[in-house]
């Protein structure tokens, strides 16, 4: 088997990537899946850290637009990443797979606060690190707490698991003729507003040099193979 090009990574869930076909909450088949997606990345030997969105329970814009306080809204959102992050500890524990939740707001009498130096220990001890409450602050997205959660700790890569295959010119479930990048500049997909990741997201990335990988969730054995010098999606990285 081939070794793993990567010596530790970030990956990125939405939450509606745990939805499965429901419209809200979790898919216990999906989450399982999704575990044992990671547990092949730890038994491949590489270092696994996560950050799981909120989507699937609550969006502070979308609580807004229905006349809440925004950051009202956004606290709601960030405790959903919370349960998100329990629910998959949970389903990786079950396939016995260590795992530490680390809150970026102070919860500690149910997960650990965020604290960056343990979290690179729990990564170099092979435990998955679950980054909960996104940046613990309002008006941020878990996309920007994927980014610099993974500059922070020194990840080799940050990987953006959606549900196409990579970058697109256009939503390719909308317009079946948008065109696949497989690599682009930072400075290119904020130039077309490409739907890969929030503009706070892809700036922080481009300015500390973190790369960027773009891929599909559903597609079975992929991010193993990726972590093992695979090209898979789309790469994200320096140029125009
Ligand atoms: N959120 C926040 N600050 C952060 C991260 C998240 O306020 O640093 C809130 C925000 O309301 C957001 C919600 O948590 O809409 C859920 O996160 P996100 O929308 O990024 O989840 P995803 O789309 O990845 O499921």
């Amino acid at each position: 088997m081939t070794a793993p090009v990567f010596r530790r990574i970030l990956l990125k869930l939405s939450g509606e990537a745990l939805m499965g076909a429901g419209s809200h909450g979790i898919d216990p088949d999906v989450l399982e899946r999704s575990a044992q997606d990671v547990r092949a990345l730890i038994e491949a030997g590489v270092q696994v850290a996560l950050v799981i969105g909120g989507g699937n329970i609550f969006r502070g814009a979308a609580l807004s637009l229905r006349g809440m306080d925004r950051v009202t809204g956004d606290q709601m959102g960030m405790l959903a990443t919370v349960m998100n992050a329990l629910a998959m500890q949970d389903a990786l524990e079950r396939l016995g797979v260590s795992v530490r939740v680390m809150s970026a707001i102070k919860i500690n009498q149910i997960c650990e606060d965020y604290i960056r130096r343990r979290a690179m220990r729990h990564l170099d001890k092979g435990r998955v690190v679950i980054f909960a409450a996104g940046t613990g602050n309002p008006f941020f997205t878990t996309d920007s707490a994927a980014s610099l959660r993974a500059i922070e700790v020194g990840a080799d890569l940050l990987i953006k698991a959606t549900k196409v295959d990579g970058i697109y010119s256009a939503d390719p479930m909308v317009n079946p003729n948008a065109t696949f990048y497989p690599r682009i500049s930072y400075d290119q997909a904020l130039r077309e507003s490409l739907q890969v990741m929030d503009t706070t997201a892809i700036v922080l990335c481009r300015d500390h040099g973190m790369p960027l990988r773009v891929m599909n969730i559903n597609e079975a054995g992929a991010l193993l193979r990726l972590v093992r010098g695979e090209d898979i999606g789309s790469l994200v990285v320096s140029g125009n």
